[in-house]
């Protein structure tokens, strides 16, 4: 079942195209320089679970000029073997970027992976280092989802000093950074959760409202302002009317599409946003190494250390 799109529909398409397109001119000029990126995807156990993820990054990699391969791992690897794979990863000047696909196995820790990757090739932006950054005001690799969402904010032209914006859910990938995004921005933040006492309170004043929960519905006509701006950013599968699998978000679209002054649709609105970020990450992450390449070693010899 597809859902009626609305004339306040914040879709992601058109702004993940301009972002590809401004990654594609930035990889033609760094090509030309002598420094290509290449993005390395691990997967570890069920392929299937994540093959069509995969594919779409693949593909609009290829958009972008960003060569993109792929590794996998039996769902029997162990902690020590992957941090292994990855530090081999690290150390090969071919690779610039590392992306690790979930779900992940359950004797496999995320956060210590994200850990063992080099900082300069955290084109997800969830190394403890990147997410200092963020802190710090340095935003340009932040998570993925995060900074896609903000993109969304922005596209619609709002001014972010003072605005009044809430976040649903504050999770370390997702609801935290957008808050330290948006702070940094000049926003006024507040953050909920589900110790919160009043939800519907706090979201009826929000001027934006991030949405990062994983329940559907949990938002409604009455928890929003009229004229919000409303990114959902909730991925999550239901039965619909139909009696089909469906995925919605967690707002409930049919009901707070009519107060919003702008929806991000679930799915369309974050999903392919935060792929072009990937992307855009990528060659922030190449910039950075050359930098740091040329800091080192001058400007001409580069050539000889890549193709080693
Ligand atoms: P998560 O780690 O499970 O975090 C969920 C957050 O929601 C927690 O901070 C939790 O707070 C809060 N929460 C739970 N129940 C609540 C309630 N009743 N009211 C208010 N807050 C509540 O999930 P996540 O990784 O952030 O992902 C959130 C959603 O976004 C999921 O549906 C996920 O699939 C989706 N997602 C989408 C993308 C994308 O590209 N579009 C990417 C990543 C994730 P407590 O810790 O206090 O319980």
């Amino acid at each position: 079942m597809t859902k009626t799109p609305h004339h306040n529909d914040l879709r992601g398409a058109p702004i993940a195209a301009r972002l590809i397109a401004e990654v594609k001119e930035a990889t033609s000029e760094l090509k030309m320089a002598g420094w290509n990126a290449k993005l390395m995807s691990i997967t570890i156990g069920d392929v299937t679970a994540v093959d069509l993820y995969v594919r779409n990054q693949r593909r609009r990699a290829a958009e972008a000029g960003i060569e993109f391969q792929e590794q996998h791992y039996p769902e029997t690897i162990t902690q020590i073997e992957i941090e292994s794979a990855l530090r081999a990863l690290n150390a090969d000047p071919r690779v610039t970027g590392i992306i690790i696909q979930r779900p992940l196995p359950k004797h496999i820790s995320l956060k210590r992976l994200q850990a063992t990757i080099n900082p300069m090739k955290d084109v997800e932006g969830m190394h403890p280092a990147s997410i200092g950054n963020i802190v710090y005001n340095e935003l340009d690799l932040a998570p993925c989802t995060a900074a896609a969402a903000v993109e969304l904010l922005k596209s619609t032209g709002l001014e972010l000093k003072g605005l009044e914006v809430v976040i649903v859910g504050h999770s370390e990938i997702v609801g935290k950074p957008i808050a330290f995004l948006l702070m940094s921005e000049g926003a006024t933040v507040t953050v909920c959760h589900h110790m919160t006492r009043s939800l519907a309170a706090h979201a009826r004043r929000a001027d934006a409202l991030f949405v990062a929960v994983g329940k559907p519905k949990l938002i409604d006509a009455q928890m929003v302002k009229p004229g919000a701006a409303i990114i959902d950013i909730g991925i999550n599968s239901v039965i619909g009317p139909d009696g089909k699998e469906m995925i919605v978000g967690d707002v409930d679209y049919e009901s707070v599409q009519k107060e919003a002054s702008w929806i991000t649709p679930v799915p369309g609105g974050v999903g392919p946003v935060t792929v072009a970020i990937l992307l855009k990450n990528t060659v922030t992450a190449l910039r950075r190494q050359r930098a740091l390449y040329e800091e080192a070693f001058g400007t001409n010899d580069h050539q000889i250390v890549k193709k080693s």
